[in-house]
Parts: structure tokens; C-alpha cells; sequence
């Protein structure tokens, strides 16, 4: 038998964005129920420090989203362990499906799935998932000690797994299909530094190579982008660090969308192209993409549906007086 929970609010996702909104929504006394979804906790789970959250000089990631599960919980948000599988937002309580079964209604909705790791699509990439190739270092970098690593990518992440590698890995070998990185100054600088590190400019891989008994990475084939010319570097792991998409799967028929992929919100809001449905952190966000900004339109979500809710409430109570009446609502 299907279990029906109804909410005021349901906010989809347990990142930044979504803890965010509990806090808010459950103040706000709207007793929010939560999804967390495959990845309790979201993108800030895969990473070790986080060096740029206000009040914490440094604060393991997975820490810092313990702690905002705990807040969000201690005001009052119910959180569920379970994954949106459908959302229907053609009418008014919203209808999210949950992979437990559950059916859960809602008058507003904070839709907080944030991101997933983009992969390259290159032939032995799908082949060795799980067998020398990763899109997680944090997760995975523990298996790689005494060994060599490839690592792809040219942004924060890439820098990060990089360093990150060289506390287990003999030797990372950062390639970026650029001259130049996108990552911080300060993050470039450590990269730099490092002994266990070298960086291959201009070169994009066009294939991992690997054995299968037993199954394993052995090397990666690169490209030089305007040469053509082509090598190969041995190496036991294979990351890819080459960004993140947003996890708008549930909802690309149903709202607006903008940049490939993102939800569209009216500027200055968090409001998306269904009345009572806000966006918050990286499922809208494609220009900042941090914890910070994340939370902040976790913040925004949470007081745009408290007002969405006031107003939908006073509607109602005005059509239900004129009908008691029987005078047409205004
Ligand atoms: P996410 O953190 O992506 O969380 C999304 C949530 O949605 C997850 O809980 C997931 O389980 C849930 N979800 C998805 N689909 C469903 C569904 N169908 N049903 C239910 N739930 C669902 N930013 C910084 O500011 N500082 C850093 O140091 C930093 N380091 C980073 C290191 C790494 C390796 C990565 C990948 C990112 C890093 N970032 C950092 C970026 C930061 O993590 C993100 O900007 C931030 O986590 C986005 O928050 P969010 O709440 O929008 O979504
Ligand atoms: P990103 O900034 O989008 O960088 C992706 C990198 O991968 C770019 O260098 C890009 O190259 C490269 N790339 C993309 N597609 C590729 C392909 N098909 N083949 C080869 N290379 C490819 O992503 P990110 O590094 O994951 O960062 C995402 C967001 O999270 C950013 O806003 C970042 O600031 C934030 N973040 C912050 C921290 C921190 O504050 N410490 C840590 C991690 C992430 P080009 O440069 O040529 O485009």
C-alpha cells in the first residue's frame, strides 16, 4: 500500500541548499520534510577541507553537513531517507514520488538536487568505473598508495583531487586541454609546489587503457589539442574532474531551464516557472557554485515559499468567505 505524507513544504536535497531551507522552513514553522536523496549531505561529503565557509578557517566538508543535518533537524525539519523518483508540479498539493514508495504532497517545494559529476564519455572510461577510474578522490584515493594517478580537469575540483592524491599516490599527473587553469590562485600555487605533481598542458584523453583479468587501469592515451600528436601515460587510477551538471532530470519537461540544463528562477528570487516551486544552490546556480552561495538561496527558497504560502493562504480564506456569502471572490 502506498504511504501519503502531506507537507506544507518539501525540499528536495541535503546540501547546502536544501539543509539551508530547513532551517529557515522550520523556523518559519512550517514543519519542512526533507528528501535526502542518494548523497545525504551533497557534493561537500565527497571533499576533506573546506577553507572557505564564514566562521570556520578550515572544516572537513563531511563535517560541516553533519552539522547542518543536526540544525535542521534540531529546528524541527523531518528528515527522510529516501530519493524523488517523479515530481508532478501540473497542480496544486505538488506529487513527489519516492523510491521507499512513499507519495508525498506539498503546497510549496524547494528544489535543492544540486549536482553530479560529469564524465568524458571516452572509450574505457564506463569499462574500468569502479576498477582504477573515479570522479572522487576523497572516496577512492586511499586505494592508489605507492601507485600513479591521472587526474583531468583544469577548475577547483581538479586542483583539489589532485593534492589531494599526492598524500597516498607516488606520482599525479594533473592534464588539462588548456595552457592556463581555472582553479583559484592560491590553489595553483600549492599545485605548483608540489613535488609529487606534474601538470600536461594542451592535451585532452581519448582513451583509458586497461586489462581485464583482473580488471584495472594501466594508462590513458592523450591527445595534444593542436598538434594531434598522441601519447600515452601509464598511470593505476584515472580521475575525472571535469565539473559537475545539475541534477534537473526530475523537472526538465516541467519548469524553465536556462544554460544547458540549470533551472531558470526570475532574478533576485528563487521563484521558477511554477508558482509555489523555488530553486536553491547548484540546480539554478551556474556561475558561483559554492557552499556559501548555496546555502544563501537555501535562505531565499525558504522565506519565498513562506510568503508564496502566506498569500496562497489569505486567497483561499477570502474565496471561502465570498462562497459563505455568496458573493463571487474578488
Ligand atoms: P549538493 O551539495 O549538490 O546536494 C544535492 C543534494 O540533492 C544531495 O543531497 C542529493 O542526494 C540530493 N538529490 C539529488 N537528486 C535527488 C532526488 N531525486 N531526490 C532526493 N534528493 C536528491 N564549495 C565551496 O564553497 N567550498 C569548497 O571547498 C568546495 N569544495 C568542493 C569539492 C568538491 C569535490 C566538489 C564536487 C564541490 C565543492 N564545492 C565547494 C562546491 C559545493 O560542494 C557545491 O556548490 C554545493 O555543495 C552545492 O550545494 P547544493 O545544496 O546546491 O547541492
Ligand atoms: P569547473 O570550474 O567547471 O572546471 C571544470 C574543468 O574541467 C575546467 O578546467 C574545464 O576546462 C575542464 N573540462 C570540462 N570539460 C572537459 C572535457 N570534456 N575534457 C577535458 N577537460 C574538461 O568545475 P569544478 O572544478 O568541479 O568546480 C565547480 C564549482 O565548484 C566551481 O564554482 C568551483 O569554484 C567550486 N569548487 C570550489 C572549491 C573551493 O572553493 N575550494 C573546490 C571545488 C569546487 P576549461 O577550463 O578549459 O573550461
Amino acid at each position: 500500500m502506498t504511504d501519503t505524507k502531506h507537507t506544507r513544504l518539501l525540499i528536495i536535497g541535503s546540501g547546502p541548499a536544501g539543509y539551508t531551507a530547513a532551517v529557515y522552513g522550520a523556523r518559519a514553522m512550517l514543519a519542512p520534510v526533507l528528501v535526502q536523496g542518494l548523497q545525504p549531505g551533497g557534493q561537500l561529503t565527497i571533499t576533506t577541507d573546506v577553507e572557505n565557509w564564514p566562521g570556520d578557517t578550515t572544516v572537513m566538508g563531511p563535517d560541516l553537513m553533519a552539522r547542518m543535518e543536526a540544525h535542521a533537524r534540531e529546528m524541527g525539519t523531518e528528515i527522510v531517507t529516501d530519493t524523488i523518483t517523479s515530481l508532478d508540479l501540473s497542480r496544486r498539493p505538488f506529487t513527489a514520488l519516492g523510491d521507499s514508495g512513499t507519495r508525498y504532497t506539498a503546497d510549496a517545494l524547494v528544489l535543492a538536487t544540486g549536482a553530479q559529476a560529469k564524465w568524458l564519455g571516452i572509450p574505457g572510461e564506463e569499462r574500468f568505473m569502479g576498477f582504477g577510474v573515479s570522479a572522487c578522490a576523497t572516496c577512492d584515493g586511499f586505494f592508489y598508495r605507492g601507485k600513479e594517478v591521472v587526474v583531468i580537469g583544469g577548475g577547483n575540483t581538479a586542483v583539489e583531487e589532485a593534492l589531494f592524491l599526492t598524500n597516498f599516490a607516488s606520482k599525479v599527473t594533473l592534464v588539462h586541454r588548456r595552457d592556463s587553469l581555472r582553479a583559484e590562485k592560491i590553489m595553483q600555487e600549492r599545485l605548483f609546489r608540489n613535488p609529487k605533481i606534474e601538470v600536461i598542458w594542451d592535451h585532452v584523453p581519448m582513451e583509458v587503457l586497461g586489462d581485464d583479468q583482473p580488471p584495472g587501469v594501466s594508462g590513458v592515451k592523450l591527445r595534444h589539442v593542436e598538434s594531434g600528436e598522441e601519447r600515452v601515460v601509464r598511470c593505476d587510477g584515472f580521475f575525472v574532474a571535469i565539473g559537475h551538471a545539475p541534477a534537473s532530470e526530475l523537472v526538465k519537461d516541467q519548469l524553465k531551464l536556462h544554460n544547458g540544463g540549470y533551472v531558470w528562477v526570475e532574478s533576485g528570487t528563487t521563484s521558477t516557472s511554477v508558482p509555489g516551486v523555488f530553486a536553491a544552490g547548484d540546480i539554478t546556480d551556474h556561475v558561483y557554485r559554492q557552499a556559501v552561495t548555496s546555502a544563501g538561496m537555501g535562505c531565499m527558497a525558504a522565506l519565498d515559499a513562506e510568503r508564496f504560502l502566506a498569500g496562497a493562504d489569505s486567497a483561499a480564506e477570502t474565496e471561502a468567505r465570498s462562497e459563505a456569502v455568496g458573493e463571487p471572490a474578488a
